[in-house]
């Protein structure tokens, strides 16, 4: 970590701006292989307890693509002891009208092959074990606390203007800087947003019983109430709540709150007790115009977001950063330009069908899922009814969910990242 005061430029091959999960796990990426860069981060850096501490209280769920990806980097090994594999995937229709029971589905991963769907790990422990690697990595300068306050278009590049007083050029700028993206905007890229009534509301619980690896997705009306094992007897709850009843919910006291979550919960898990702190995200979607200026780049939620459905966001902007880095790595080594037009162009047309394709279908989910309409309802119904009596269906729709059709970038498929210097050196 550098954290100089000097007025003279900080010279990379490329910068970037935002270090949240994407940003962290680019220039991870990128610094493995040796390229100069530098990452402009916002938040300090993280105490040492990853759940009482957290200021993310937020856990992701992993698919094995991005498990490669992150071991490509350097950096699954520090989250594997805080890992929870995600066996069974469940879906419940609650029952309604003359309905008795709830419907349920179960996908189960041992259906299809003998790895689980993926590893369900605290969003604090992997940007922990992201700054640990960062640190490792001579290419890497990780200026945290560290706000980009402007952005300057030269001949050569954008110049950043920093909060710490320096200033800093590149080759490349890359904003990864979330949904608002304040460089987005300073390049003038456009982009089309839509709030939905909900928001989300996440907290930490501990359980008497075991949650046996089951990832439980129920559909209210207001939207999905969905438990992530942790590890050991704990789980991740993201409930999702029309915007003005989940404020009331979180002003609620520690007792009351814990109590609602009992009615929700149902028993399933046994005795239920609240611990860490709870947090509220109001959901919404974006889409950029573009993922690409001049000698400009956007990736993950800079670029698109969706609602937290389905587990999509983070393994679909890991997608972004696989292609991304392989497209700049690829150009390094050949000693080109890592802001070269045609690269640029080459990842806005990789990305684009995926994105909008997850971007549609998790919209539609979301709004499929989150509603009264007895006819939808009913259609809920049929549909996991079919899932659960056709096998050939269940198995597809497992597998479509942990693959994209368009094909797996070659950083997600086990390939190592290799830095040409020690590659040079070893020969
Ligand atoms: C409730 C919930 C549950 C989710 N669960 C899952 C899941 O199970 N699986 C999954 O794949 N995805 C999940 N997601 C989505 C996932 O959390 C997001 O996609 C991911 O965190 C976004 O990461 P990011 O790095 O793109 O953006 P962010 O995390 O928003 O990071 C952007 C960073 O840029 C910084 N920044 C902003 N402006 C500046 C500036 N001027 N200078 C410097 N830095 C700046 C911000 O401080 C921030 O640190 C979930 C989302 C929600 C809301």
């Amino acid at each position: 970590m550098t954290d100089q005061n000097s007025s003279a430029a900080l010279a990379n091959q490329v910068q970037i701006i935002g270090g949240g999960l994407a940003g962290l796990s680019l220039a991870a990426a990128l610094g493995t292989a040796g390229i100069k860069t530098l990452l402009v981060d916002l938040e300090p850096p993280l105490p040492e307890d990853p759940y009482q501490d957290a200021k993310d209280n937020r856990t992701t769920a992993l698919i094995q693509n991005s498990i490669n990806l992150l071991n490509a980097c350097g950096a699954w090994a520090g989250c594997e002891e805080y890992a929870t594999a995600l066996t069974v995937m469940r879906i419940v229709n609650l029952p309604r009208g003359k309905q008795k029971y709830p419907s349920s589905t179960d996908f189960d991963s041992r259906e299809i092959n003998d790895s689980p769907f993926g590893f369900n790990v605290p969003n604090a422990v992997l940007r922990r074990t992201l700054c640990d690697r960062l640190r490792k990595l001579p290419a890497v300068t990780h200026l945290t606390s560290t706000k980009m306050e402007r952005l300057e278009e030269g001949d050569n590049g954008y110049t950043l203007t920093l909060s710490n007083g320096q200033r800093s050029i590149a080759e490349l700028t890359i904003g990864a800087d979330g949904k608002n993206s304040p460089s987005r905007k300073d390049v003038g890229i456009k982009s089309m947003s839509w709030p939905y009534p909900q928001t989300a509301i996440t907290c930490y619980i501990e359980h008497s019983k075991s949650h046996q690896n089951v990832s439980t997705e129920t559909h209210f009306p207001a939207g999905p109430f969905t438990l992530v094992p942790m590890t050991g007897k704990r789980s991740s709850i993201v409930w999702v709540e029309e915007t003005s009843l989940a404020k009331k919910m979180l002003a609620l006291d520690e007792e009351d709150f814990t109590k609602k979550l009992k009615e929700k919960i149902k028993g399933r898990l046994g005795d239920v007790k609240l611990f860490g702190k709870r947090s509220g995200f109001p959901i919404s979607a974006m889409l950029s115009n573009s993922f690409h200026a001049n000698r400009f780049a956007l990736i993950a939620e800079a670029a698109h977001a969706l609602p937290p459905i389905a587990a999509q966001g983070l393994n679909l902007s890991l997608r972004d950063v696989a292609v991304l880095a392989e497209l700049l790595i690829d150009q390094n080594n050949k000693g080109n330009d890592l802001g070269d037009s045609q690269l640029l162009a080459e990842y806005d047309r990789a990305r684009r069908l995926d994105v909008v394709t997850r971007l549609a279908a998790a919209d539609g989910l979301n709004r499929f899922a989150s509603n009264d309409s007895a006819i939808l309802h009913k259609v809920r119904d049929l549909g996991l009814s079919a899932v659960r009596n056709f096998a050939p269906l269940r198995h597809f729709m497992m597998k479509s969910g942990m693959t994209s059709p368009l094909g797996t970038p070659s950083l997600m498929t086990g390939k190592e990242i290799k830095n040409k210097a020690n590659v040079a050196k070893v020969i």
